[in-house]
C-alpha cells in the first residue's frame, strides 16, 4: 500500500518549526505517512509532499508547500482570506493569485504555524483578572473564526488534493482512520470537581481561615458559605452534590467522562482553591461515602479521574507533580491528564512543567469566555516548545465548549445554549475533528445555575444522534499515541 512522504527541502533545518507544523498536519490525514528529515528524499512508490522553496521542488512531488520566506506575522496584521471554500489567514491583504492544484498558498503554512505555535500568546503581554491569556486579547477570536477548526479544515484542503492526485494516477493509498471504531468524530465530556457539595460547614470554615482581611475573597464567600451551610444543616440532599446523577445520565448512552479533582492541601495555596478533602462526605446512590470513595466507584465503572491543577500549580512542576502523586494515592493507580483551575495558563511554561511532572496529557487549552478552537485545532496534538525549538512530548487535548462561557459570559438563555453546544458538535463533525465539553459537577444546582444541567442532558441525548466516539481524555490520549507510532517521524 502506497503512504504519503512529507519531504523537506534542506534549509528547512533551520527552522524545526516547520517540520512540527507539517508533522501535524501529516497526523491528521487518514492515510498512512511518513515524516522524512530535511533533505531526505521520497522513495520511488511514495507520494510526495514537498515543504521548501519553489525553486528546489521536485518535478515529481504531487503537492508543493511553499517557504520561500519566513515573515514575521504580527497579530493585528492577520486578516481572513480564503482557500477554496474554507476560510484561512493571510498577512495584510496579501494574495497568491490564481492558485495551482499542485501548490498550497504560502499563507497555508505560516497561517498554521502562527495558530498552533500560539505565537500570539507569546506577543501580547496583556493578561485577564486570572492570569489568563483571555478570548479577547486573541486575533482569532477578534476576526470571527475562533469557533472554526482552521487547522482541520487546512489538513482537509491537502487531503482532498492529495485524493485527486492518486486519482488520476490510479493510486490507492493506505487507509489510516482518525478515530476507533469508524466514528466520524470524538468527543470528550469533561467535568471539573470545583466543589464536591454546597453546604459544609467544615469546607466554608477553611476558606474563612484564610482570610486575611475582610475584603477578601476568602471572608466574604466563607462567611456567606457558614451561614448558608447553617441554613440547611437539616437538607438531606446537597444541590451540588449529584455526581451518581452525572455518571447515570452519561451512562444511558454508554458514555463514560473524566472527572479533574483537586487536592486537599496544595502548597501553595490560593484562596480561589476548592477546600474539599478526599475525606469529606458526598451522598451517592443513596448511600453516603467519602470523596475519596467516590474517585475509586468512578474508576471502577470506567470514568478517568484526572488532576484539576490547583490555582497556582501551572508553571511549577513540583506542585503538579505532588497533586498528581496525591490523586494516584488515594485511586491506588497511575494518572494520566489534567486541566488547569480557572484554565490558568502559560505556553510558555505550562506544557514544560506538566510534561515534567510526567502527564500524559493536558486538556486546559480553551478560554473562559469564549467557545471555540484556541489553536485553531479540533484534535489532539504535540504542542511547540519555543525555547527548546522541538515538540512536547506531552499531547494537548483542547478544551473547546465550557458551561460557564455559555451562561455567564455568553449569557445565552438555556434553549440558546443548547443550540449553541448542537451547532459546536456539528462543526466538529464535519471536520472529523475532537470537541472536548467540561461541565462542572455542581451545575446540577438549579438554583445557582439554572438551566445548566437542563443544557448537558439535552447535549448528551443530541450527541447520541451522532457518528460520534465518545470518550475520557486518557482513552482519546491513548488512541492518539498508538495512532502516531504507526507513522514514521
Ligand atoms: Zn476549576
Amino acid at each position: 500500500m502506497t503512504r504519503v512522504c512529507f519531504t523537506f527541502h534542506e534549509s528547512v533545518r533551520q527552522n524545526p518549526l516547520i517540520r512540527h507544523v507539517i508533522g501535524t498536519m501529516a497526523e491528521l490525514l487518514e492515510v498512512g505517512v511518513r515524516v522524512a528529515a530535511p533533505g531526505e528524499c521520497a522513495a520511488p512508490n511514495e507520494v510526495e509532499v514537498f515543504t521548501g522553496p519553489r525553486i528546489g521542488a521536485p518535478e515529481t512531488a504531487a503537492i508543493v508547500v511553499p517557504c520561500d520566506a519566513w515573515e514575521s506575522w504580527p497579530a493585528a496584521g492577520v486578516q481572513v482570506t480564503k482557500i477554496e471554500e474554507a476560510q484561512a489567514l493571510v498577512l495584510g491583504d496579501s494574495t497568491s493569485g490564481a492558485p495551482l492544484e499542485r501548490e498550497l498558498p504560502e499563507f497555508w503554512l505560516r497561517g498554521a504555524a502562527f495558530m498552533l505555535s500560539r505565537e500570539e500568546e507569546f506577543a501580547e503581554p496583556h493578561r485577564d483578572e486570572w492570569g489568563c491569556f483571555s478570548a479577547y486579547s486573541s486575533r482569532l477570536h477578534e476576526l470571527g473564526v475562533l469557533s472554526k477548526p482552521l487547522i482541520n479544515q487546512y489538513a482537509a484542503i491537502l487531503a482532498r488534493r492529495l485524493n485527486v492526485w492518486c486519482e488520476h494516477r490510479n493510486i490507492r493509498l493506505s487507509e489510516r482512520p482518525r478515530w476507533k471504531g469508524g466514528a466520524k468524530f470524538a468527543v470528550v465530556l469533561s467535568h471539573d470537581v470545583d466543589a464536591i457539595r454546597r453546604w459544609s460547614v467544615a469546607q466554608a470554615w477553611r476558606l474563612l481561615k484564610q482570610a486575611r482581611n475582610p475584603r477578601d475573597f476568602a471572608f466574604r464567600h466563607g462567611v456567606t458559605s457558614i451561614l448558608d451551610s447553617l441554613r440547611h444543616a437539616k437538607a438531606i440532599q446537597d444541590p451540588m452534590c449529584s455526581f451518581d446523577r452525572w455518571m447515570a445520565e452519561e451512562s444511558r448512552y454508554g458514555y463514560r467522562s473524566t472527572f479533574y479533582f483537586c487536592v486537599p492541601a496544595p502548597k501553595p495555596r490560593h484562596p480561589y482553591d476548592p477546600t474539599y478533602r478526599f475525606e469529606d462526605a458526598v451522598e451517592f446512590e443513596g448511600r453516603t461515602i467519602t470523596c475519596g470513595e467516590l474517585m475509586r466507584v468512578m474508576i471502577e465503572r470506567g470514568f478517568e479521574v484526572g488532576l484539576h491543577g490547583s490555582y497556582l500549580s501551572h508553571e511549577s512542576r513540583d506542585v503538579l507533580s505532588r497533586g498528581k502523586s496525591q490523586v494516584e494515592k488515594v485511586l491506588g493507580r497511575d494518572i494520566a491528564g489534567l486541566r488547569q483551575h480557572f484554565l490558568r495558563f502559560d505556553a510558555r511554561t505550562t506544557w514544560s512543567a506538566q510534561e515534567a511532572a510526567g502527564f500524559d496529557y493536558d486538556s486546559t487549552l480553551g478560554y473562559n469566555e469564549a467557545i471555540g478552537f484556541r489553536a485553531g485545532i479540533a484534535a489532539p496534538f504535540h504542542p511547540w516548545n519555543a525555547s527548546s525549538e522541538t515538540a512536547h512530548r506531552i499531547l494537548e487535548l483542547p478544551m473547546t465548549v465550557m458551561d460557564g462561557a455559555l451562561f455567564r459570559s455568553l449569557k445565552l438563555s438555556p434553549a440558546l445554549a443548547a443550540r449553541r453546544v448542537r451547532e459546536h458538535i456539528d462543526i466538529v463533525e464535519a471536520v472529523g475533528g475532537l470537541a472536548v465539553l467540561l461541565w462542572h459537577p455542581d451545575a446540577t444546582d438549579p438554583e445557582s445555575h439554572p438551566g445548566w444541567w437542563d443544557c448537558y442532558r439535552e447535549t448528551l441525548a443530541y450527541l447520541a444522534t451522532r457518528p460520534a466516539w465518545v470518550a475520557t481524555g486518557r482513552d482519546i490520549a491513548a488512541w492518539w499515541t498508538s495512532r502516531e507510532s504507526k507513522s514514521s517521524h
